[in-house]
């Protein structure tokens, strides 16, 4: 009953898919694995950051099954090994623009068009900006949104980590290996990241925190050299000579390719019940682009998992 493999002998893969999913982070990629075992033989799509946040994550602790953690780049991998082992085909495309109005879905990638009888969305989050002077100026030039990218560049220096939550504390220990001091600036007097990294943090002594400070402005001239800052309590300015700045303000959700499509909340979450049925019948959706709340790579590709087995339940009862 089920099709052949879809893909052609050039190894592009063929226009027409029973499932395509969009994106490779955790979600993308469980969901990969579910539908390929489905013999569903997904079409992947990578997007622009494949891998996701997965795959710029240098450690990742909590994900079961591995106990001494395991690199983030080195997860993704097993994780697309194992969705391709079984017959997913990856596309290192982004989709572009989708037609839902009907069935065959319509997904357009730069490298081409595809239809779909069900969708998977799985785009995941993108760095939340702080949207101050300069942040956008010396991206590249000291700026930055990625440790495990960029981290090595700034050995022996001072850097700055903008946020509190558990990306900021846990990218601000990854940069202790370069730096020669972090500073970690957090807009309240209290962190939102978890007690262990917490711990870790002020445990660190090439960290130091400065509470109740935002950042105004990010200085030159050519690179990143000093940043504004102010005590939100006693409202005092400063400048503080710093080579980095590293921005972890939170995320937002990669779904304005949706927006008008698929309902979503106010803050662009796409709403899903809990079968990951979006509102149109036949697609669905996992991970960090639907999940407002739990945001972990094990929720995320348990959500890819779900969404999978309801894509397949959903072809099944359409006889696609
Ligand atoms: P997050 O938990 O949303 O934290 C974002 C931080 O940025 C918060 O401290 C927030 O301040 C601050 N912030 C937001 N907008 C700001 C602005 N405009 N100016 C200054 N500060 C701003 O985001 P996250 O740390 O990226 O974590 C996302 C999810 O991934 C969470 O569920 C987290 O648990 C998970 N995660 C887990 C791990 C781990 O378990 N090892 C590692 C990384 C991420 P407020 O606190 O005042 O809101």
């Amino acid at each position: 009953m089920n099709a052949a493999p879809k893909t052609k002998e050039s190894g592009k893969p063929a226009a027409d898919q029973d499932v395509i999913i969009l994106g490779t982070g955790p979600a993308g990629l469980a969901a990969a694995v579910y539908a390929a075992r489905a013999e569903r033989h997904p079409l992947v799509l990578a997007g622009p950051e494949p891998g996701g946040q997965v795959s710029l994550t240098f450690t990742i602790e909590n994900y079961p099954g591995f106990p001494d953690g395991v690199q983030g780049a080195d997860l993704y991998s097993l994780f697309q090994k194992q969705a391709e082992r079984f017959g997913a085909v990856v596309d290192f495309s982004s989709a572009t623009a989708v037609d839902l109005k009907s069935t065959p879905f319509r997904v357009t990638s730069d490298s081409g068009e595809f239809q779909a009888r069900a969708l998977i969305v799985a785009t995941g989050a993108s760095s939340r900006l702080l949207q101050i002077p300069g942040e956008d100026e010396f991206r590249g030039r000291g700026v930055s949104y990625c440790a495990t990218c960029d981290g090595a560049f700034f050995r022996g220096k001072q850097v700055m980590v903008v946020g509190g939550g558990d990306s900021a504390l846990e990218e601000g220990l990854f940069l202790t290996r370069f730096a020669s001091q972090v500073t970690i600036v957090h807009r309240r007097n209290e962190l939102r990241a978890g007690r262990i990294l917490q711990d870790r943090a002020e445990q660190n002594p090439k960290i130091r925190f400065l509470l109740e400070t935002v950042v105004e402005e990010i200085r030159g001239p050519d690179s990143v050299k000093s940043v504004a800052v102010r005590n939100v309590a006693s409202g005092k300015a400063d400048v503080l000579p710093v080579d980095g700045v590293f921005i972890f303000v939170g995320h937002i959700p990669n779904t304005s390719l949706f927006r008008g499509l698929l309902d979503m909340d106010e803050k662009g979450y796409l709403r899903v019940d809990n079968r990951m049925r979006t509102s149109v019948p036949g697609v669905f959706a996992a991970g960090e682009a639907a999940d407002p709340t739990f945001r972990q790579v094990a929720t995320s590709a348990g959500m890819g998992v779900a969404a999978a087995i309801s894509a397949e339940r959903w072809l099944a009862e359409n006889q696609k």
